[in-house]
């Protein structure tokens, strides 16, 4: 028995007993997404007749444009539902190609881009082809849950860049130059960032290209929450900023979080071409080309007028601005105001373990938020303000009202 891989213990009548066998061992160590369960668990006690108020949730609440759901009806309609090539289609990669050269100033050919299914999956190929075991990927924390569990399944070994409210949760150029060494495979940064908001402006970028440049460490750039911006600098794109960093970026994007497309799942990254003809084969090899339906509502999003995309961030904007207000009046948090993407980073740290307020605050007042703990920041709470004014001030409401009958010890 014990030199079998894997074995079926069968019971005295012969009948199936426990089935025992390994799993993969990169598998059997990563763990499931928080983002994911958490807001799952919040759309399940709403179905169930709770009155949940949901901050969790890391998708707009806004219903796909018209004209691009009129464009995926369009595909089925003309029988736009056979494969596509692997990478997606060419007017697709074309139309990528026009966006990161007109809101980016990044010269991508469509030949350098590749459409997967989600700027999870881009994220997941770029690192499974760059990131190998002895290798380390520099990520700064907080962090988006997946980024580590992602270096996990590639067998390399994730390095967190600790941050804190001190450097507005940006890693500084010091900090990065301490931590590489020969090991430094890549330096993953989101900007703005899920879960804190934080923009890095074009000054810093530049210190960070120039450090990564001398180094010739990669640099993965998740640029989803790129027209989500509250603030009035323009957006820069690390990889534009000069032709050294640009062989060293691979850009990530999509169309979830801009056009409110999330379930579609359709993301792009972008690159030197040689990477990109791995991640090609990586992608024949796993998914083949992304949802036919979804590429041509993609194209009819990034050819669109960006009118919808303004009046998305707009009442953004607004909701940040309630959100942060009410938060003011608490005195026992705080929290530095974001300035993209749709999360106030909240510091709960007063109040004690952040798994169990975010548990206690769901059990006993019904608002869904997400601990900080899975972004690797214990005490923090992640709050979205992806849902309606009226819900931002009712969920606010409950949760100072829980802190008052809960004052700290
Ligand atoms: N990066 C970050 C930072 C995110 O928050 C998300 C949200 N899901 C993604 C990438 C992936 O987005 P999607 O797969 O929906 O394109
Ligand atoms: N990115 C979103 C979030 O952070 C969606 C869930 C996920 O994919 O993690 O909540």
């Amino acid at each position: 028995m014990a030199s079998k891989r894997y074995f079926i213990e069968r019971q005295p009548d012969n009948k199936l007993g426990t089935l025992t066998f390994n799993i993969n061992s990169r598998v059997k160590n990563i763990v499931g997404s928080s983002t994911l369960a958490i807001t799952a668990k919040a759309k399940t006690l709403k179905a169930q007749g709770y009155d949940v108020v949901n901050f969790a949730a890391g998708e707009p609440d806004f219903d796909t444009p018209d004209s691009i759901k009129a464009a995926a009806i369009k595909a089925i309609e003309t029988g736009f539902t056979k494969y596509t090539p692997t990478i997606g289609t060419i007017e697709l990669r074309e139309a990528i190609a026009k966006k990161f050269q007109r809101d980016n100033n990044l010269n991508y050919k469509a030949s350098q881009i590749i459409v997967s299914c989600g700027a999870k999956h881009s994220l997941f190929n770029i690192i499974q082809v760059l990131a190998d075991s002895g290798e380390e990927v520099l990520i700064p924390s907080p962090y988006w849950v997946s980024y580590p569990e992602m270096v996990k399944l590639a067998g390399a070994t994730a390095k967190f860049l600790k941050t804190s409210a001190k450097t507005n949760f940006k890693i500084t150029p010091q900090q990065l130059s301490e931590n590489i060494t020969r090991s430094t495979k890549l330096l993953i940064l989101n900007s703005p960032s899920n879960p804190t908001g934080m923009l890095y402006s074009k000054k810093e970028l530049e210190q960070i290209a120039e450090i990564c440049v001398k180094n010739n460490t990669f640099v993965i750039s998740d640029e989803i929450y790129e027209k989500l911006i509250y603030d009035t600098s323009p957006y820069t794109s690390i990889g534009s900023l000069n032709k050294d960093i640009f062989d060293l970026t691979i850009t990530v994007n999509g169309v979830s979080k801009a056009y409110s497309m999330t379930g579609w799942r359709i993301g792009y990254c972008a690159g030197r071409q040689d990477i990109m003809e791995y991640i090609q084969k990586l992608q024949d090899h796993s998914t083949s080309n992304p949802t036919s339906i979804s590429q041509a509502a993609a194209l009819e999003a990034l050819q669109a007028s960006e009118e919808n995309v303004l009046s998305m961030r707009n009442a953004f904007k607004k909701r940040c601005e309630i959100m942060t207000s009410a938060l003011d009046k608490i005195s026992e948090i705080s929290y530095i105001k974001p300035q993209g993407a749709f999360y106030v980073f909240c510091d709960f740290s007063r109040l004690g373990d952040s798994e169990t307020t975010a548990k206690r605050i769901l059990d006993e007042v019904n608002v869904a938020v997400i601990p900080g703990d899975s972004f690797g920041a214990p005490g923090f709470l992640r709050l979205s303000f992806a849902t309606s004014e009226e819900r931002i001030q009712e969920g606010i409401k409950r949760i100072a009202e829980w802190i008052r009958k809960h004052p700290i010890r």
